[in-house]
C-alpha cells in the first residue's frame, strides 16, 4: 500500500490551506512522521516543507506524484513538534488540519519590531580625550558633552537618552559619526509586556506540606518518570509557591515551563510574584496584548530569551524547544476547553505535549474537576494534597438559609432575614461584605419559589428551558411540554424563570442599606481595559462597604477586611443545562466561601438556596470535597455521563432549517450504520459494557437525537445536535473518523457544517 504525504511549504498562516501531495519513497517508510521537515522537488528546484498528514488516499493523479527527496536533519525542530501536536489534535478532536494548525501556530506578524539604537566611541580613549579637548577649545559644546559622557560612562549610551537628556541633536551625532569618532548601532528588541513592572526580592521557605509536594514530583523526575500530578490544595495553602519552586528547578536543568492560568486570574499580583522570583525570564500572553506583542512573545520563547510563559489556554503552544514542566492552575475551570474546532481540552493536550517532550504536568486546584479526581483515583494522575492554609487561618463558618422558608414567612426580598442581620452587623463594625450573585446557568430554567422544584426532562434529568413559544424543551433529547401554570410538585403559583441582574440587586441592597457604599462588578462595569482591576483596587482600599458581583468576584482575590460573603442564588448553577451543574455549584460555593475571613477576623458565609438539601450545597457548606465527589461520581455513573462514560456531541449548523433537519436525520442513520459495522467486530466488548439492550439498541453506544441545540439559532444559523455515550472512548473517535470520511463526498452534507465535541464542558 502506497503512502502519500501532504506537505505544506510555508507555515505563514495565509498559506496553510495550500498543501501538496508527494509519494513517500520506500526508504523513508517507517521513518517519516507527521510534523517532520522534508526536502521536496518543487518546479525545478528543491525546497523544504513540513509533513502535515500521512495518508493512503491519493488526492491527485498518482502517476504525476513525485517522491520526497529526503528528511531535513533538524526534524525535531519546535515547528515539527507543534505540527505533530496539531495532527494529534486533529485526529483526537476532529477538525480540519488547517484549523488545528491555526490553533498551535501563531499568526505571523510583519508588524515592525521595536528598534533600539546605541552610541559608542569608535576610537581609543586617548584619542577621544584629545578630540574632547579640541571641541572644548572650539566651543563645540554639544559635541563635547557627548564625548565627555561617553568617556565617563565607559559604555554605549542609549540614542534617545543622548538626544533627549543630553540635548545633543542627531545632526551632531551624525557629524561625529562621519568623522569616525563614534558609531551608532541599531538592533531590534522585542516588546516585553511586563517589562515595566518592578522586580522585587524573593525570599521564602516552603513549609513541610509544600516541600513534600515538590519532593514527590522531583523524585519521580530523578527516576525518569514524567508524570501528571493533581495537586489538591485548599485555597491559601501555597500552591503558587510550589509551582515556582518546581519551575526554578526545571530551569536549572536548562528546560522551560508553561503556566496556564484562567485569564481572569492573570492579575498584576500574580505576574509580580513570578517576576519577583524569575525577573526578565518571564513573559505573559493574554487577549489584551496586541497581535504584534503576542508574536514577539512567541519569538522570545523560541529564541530562548525567556524560560516561563504564563497565560490562558493558548499559552500551551508556546514554542519552547525544551519544555520541562506544564502547570495548569485552577484546573477545574471550564475555560480550559476550547469552544471552537478543534475543541480541545488544555489538560489533555498538555499531557500529550509533555509526553513527547519528557515534561511533567501539574494540575492544581482547591476543588479539582470530577474528571481529574476520577483519573487520580484510577491511578492515571498522582494525587498530591495540601490540607492546611499557610497562615493557619480558620476556614469561615458557613450557614445555609432556606429561601422557601423565607417566602413562607412573607419575606420576598432578595436578602434573607439572616443575611440582612449579619450585613447590618458588619456595616456597623466597619467591616466589608461581598455579595455573590450566581448567574451561571441556563437562562430559561423554570423553578418554584415555594418549594424549589425545578422542572426537568423525565428522560435526561436536565432542566428544561422555556422557549419563546411558551413551551419547555430538553436540549439533550428534544422532549417538550407546555409551560405549567402552577408548580407540578406543590401547586404554588410562584413559578417562574428566575432572573435578577446585578444592577437590580444593587438597587435593592441600596434600598435596604441607604448609607452603605456599594461597588458593582459585572460584565457591564468591567468592559474597559483596566476597570476590572480598578474596581478590585477601590474595594481593597475600602472605598466601598459592599461589593456585588458575578463569578468574577469569587476568583482568588484576597481582601483582609471582608468578613461576610453572601451567596444570593446558590441554585442557578445547578441548572447549567448539562451534567456539570452540581460540580459548578460546588466549585463556585467553595471558592466564594474561601473569600471570607482572609484577614485576622474570622469570616462568615451565608448560602441562600431553594434546595438546602442538595448534596452540592450541603457538601460545600461543610467544605467536604470527598463527600461531594462520592455523590457526584455515583450520579455520573448512574446517568452515564463523563468521566465514567464518554460523550461525543456532533453539532451541525446551517442557514436553512429544513436542509439541516434532513441532513441530521441522515447523519443519524449513518452513525447507526457505522456503529453496527463496528459492533459486529466487538460484541464481547459491548457485553463487557453491561449495557441493557433496551437503552442501547446499537450495542455499547447510546445515540440520542438529533434535537435542536439549547441555543437553537445564532445569527440566523440553526443548530442541531446528536449525542453519543459509551464507556469506550476510542470507539467514539472511530465513529468521528467514520463521519469525517463521509463528509467531503456526501452531497447530503454540502450545505451544513459539522463539528465534534468530546466530553463537552458546556451545554449546546
Ligand atoms: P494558593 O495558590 O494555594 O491559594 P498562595 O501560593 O497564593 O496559595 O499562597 C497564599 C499566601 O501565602 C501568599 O501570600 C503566599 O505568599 C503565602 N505563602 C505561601 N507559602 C508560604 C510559605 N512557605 N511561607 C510564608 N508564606 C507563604
Ligand atoms: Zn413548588
Ligand atoms: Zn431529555
Amino acid at each position: 500500500m502506497a503512502i502519500y504525504a501532504n506537505i505544506i511549504v510555508d507555515i505563514s498562516i495565509e498559506k496553510l490551506d495550500k498543501t501538496f501531495q508527494y509519494l513517500v519513497p520506500e526508504e523513508l517508510e517507517g521513518k517519516i512522521a507527521e510534523g517532520m521537515q522534508v526536502c521536496i522537488p518543487f518546479g525545478n528546484r528543491e525546497i523544504t516543507g513540513y509533513v502535515l498528514e500521512l495518508t493512503d488516499r491519493a488526492e491527485y493523479d498518482v502517476t504525476k506524484l513525485k517522491p520526497i527527496a529526503g528528511l531535513v536533519d533538524n526534524s525535531v525542530s519546535i515547528e515539527a513538534q507543534l505540527i505533530a501536536l496539531a495532527a494529534w489534535m486533529r485526529r483526537n478532536y476532529g477538525s480540519t488540519m488547517n484549523q488545528a494548525l491555526k490553533t498551535v501556530l501563531p499568526v505571523k506578524q510583519k508588524a515592525k519590531q521595536v528598534e533600539q539604537r546605541v552610541i559608542r566611541l569608535a576610537v581609543r580613549e586617548d584619542e577621544a580625550r584629545r578630540q574632547l579637548a579640541l571641541c572644548e577649545e572650539k566651543h563645540q559644546a554639544a559635541r563635547a558633552r557627548l564625548l565627555r559622557e561617553l568617556l565617563e560612562q565607559r559604555q554605549a549610551l542609549d540614542y534617545s537618552v543622548v538626544t533627549q537628556k543630553l540635548h545633543v541633536a542627531s545632526s551632531v551625532v551624525k557629524g561625529l559619526q562621519e568623522r569616525g569618532l563614534v558609531e551608532v548601532e541599531a538592533f531590534t528588541t522585542y516588546r516585553d509586556p511586563v517589562g515595566h513592572l518592578a522586580r522585587g526580592e524573593y525570599k521564602l521557605t516552603l513549609n513541610r506540606e509544600q516541600q513534600a509536594v515538590v519532593d514527590a514530583v522531583w523524585e519521580d523526575r530523578r527516576n525518569g518518570i514524567y508524570g501528571t500530578y493533581l495537586l489538591k490544595g485548599v485555597t491559601g495553602s501555597g500552591k503558587t509557591e510550589v509551582y515556582m519552586e518546581l519551575i526554578a528547578r526545571v530551569i536549572e536543568e536548562g528546560k522551560q515551563a508553561i503556566v496556564l492560568i484562567p485569564e481572569i486570574a492573570l492579575t498584576y499580583q500574580t505576574v509580580m510574584r513570578f517576576r519577583n522570583r524569575f525577573q526578565d525570564r518571564v513573559s505573559i500572553m493574554n487577549s489584551r496584548l496586541s497581535a504584534g506583542e503576542r508574536y514577539d512573545q512567541y519569538l522570545r520563547a523560541k529564541n530562548g530569551d525567556i524560560d516561563i510563559m504564563i497565560g490562558p489556554r493558548s499559552a500551551l503552544f508556546t514554542p519552547f524547544a525544551n519544555l520541562g514542566l506544564v502547570i495548569i492552575d485552577e484546573e477545574h475551570e471550564a475555560s480550559y476547553k476550547s469552544e471552537t474546532a478543534p475543541r480541545y481540552h488544555a489538560r489533555e493536550v498538555a499531557i500529550e505535549r509533555a509526553r513527547v517532550n519528557g515534561a511533567s504536568v501539574v494540575l492544581g486546584s482547591a476543588t479539582p474537576s470530577v474528571e481529574s479526581y476520577y483519573q487520580a483515583k484510577l491511578g492515571n494522575y498522582r494525587l498530591l494534597e495540601m490540607r492546611n492554609r499557610v497562615q493557619e487561618k480558620a476556614l469561615p463558618n458557613c450557614e445555609v438559609v432556606d429561601l422557601r422558608e423565607e417566602l413562607r414567612q412573607g419575606n420576598r426580598s432578595i436578602l434573607s432575614g439572616r443575611l440582612q442581620e449579619l450585613m447590618a452587623d458588619r456595616l456597623e463594625k466597619g467591616q466589608q461584605i461581598m455579595l455573590f450573585l450566581n448567574r451561571r446557568g441556563v437562562a430559561g430554567i423554570v423553578s418554584c419559589r415555594s418549594c424549589g422544584n425545578v422542572i426537568k426532562c423525565p428522560h435526561c434529568d436536565i432542566s428544561l428551558s422555556q422557549h419563546n413559544n411558551g413551551k419547555l424543551i430538553c436540549h439533550y433529547c428534544g422532549y417538550e411540554e407546555p409551560m405549567p401554570r402552577v408548580c407540578p410538585a406543590c401547586g404554588s403559583k410562584y413559578i417562574s424563570g428566575y432572573r435578577a441582574g446585578t444592577q437590580k440587586v444593587e438597587q435593592m441592597v441600596q434600598a435596604c442599606f441607604p448609607k452603605a457604599r456599594i461597588l458593582r462588578m459585572d460584565y457591564d462595569t468591567t468592559r474597559g481595559k483596566d476597570s476590572y482591576e480598578n474596581i478590585l483596587q477601590a474595594f481593597g482600599n475600602r472605598e466601598a462597604d459592599i461589593l456585588i458581583g458575578t463569578q468574577m468576584i469569587v476568583k482568588g482575590h484576597d481582601f483582609a477586611n471582608v468578613t461576610l460573603m453572601g451567596i444570593l442564588a446558590a441554585d442557578t448553577s445547578l441548572h447549567v443545562g448539562d451534567y456539570h451543574g452540581a460540580e459548578r455549584t460546588f466549585q463556585l460555593l467553595t471558592q466564594a466561601a474561601g473569600r471570607a475571613g482572609r484577614g485576622d477576623c474570622p469570616g462568615e458565609v451565608v448560602i441562600q438556596t431553594y434546595s438546602p438539601e442538595h448534596y452540592a450545597i450541603t457538601t460545600a457548606k461543610d467544605q467536604d470535597y470527598e463527600a461531594f465527589y462520592e455523590e457526584e461520581i455515583a450520579y455520573r455513573q448512574m446517568l452515564r455521563y463523563p468521566p465514567v462514560w464518554n460523550m461525543l456531541v456532533v453539532m451541525c449548523t446551517a442557514e436553512d432549517y429544513e436542509v439541516l433537519k434532513r441532513a441530521t436525520e441522515y447523519l443519524r442513520e449513518q452513525i447507526d450504520t457505522i456503529i453496527r459495522a463496528g459492533a459486529a467486530g466487538s460484541e464481547e466488548k459491548s457485553r463487557a459494557d453491561a449495557v441493557g439492550p433496551e437503552q442501547n439498541p446499537t450495542g455499547g453506544v447510546a445515540v440520542i437525537g438529533p434535537a435542536d441545540a439549547a441555543i437553537s439559532k445564532v445569527n440566523d444559523v440553526y443548530r442541531r445536535v446528536i449525542y453519543m455515550k459509551t464507556s469506550d472512548y476510542p470507539r467514539l473517535i472511530a465513529i468521528k473518523d467514520g463521519i469525517e470520511r463521509g463528509i467531503s463526498q456526501n452531497p447530503n452534507y454540502r450545505d451544513i457544517n459539522i463539528q465534534f465535541d468530546f466530553n463537552p464542558m458546556s451545554g449546546f
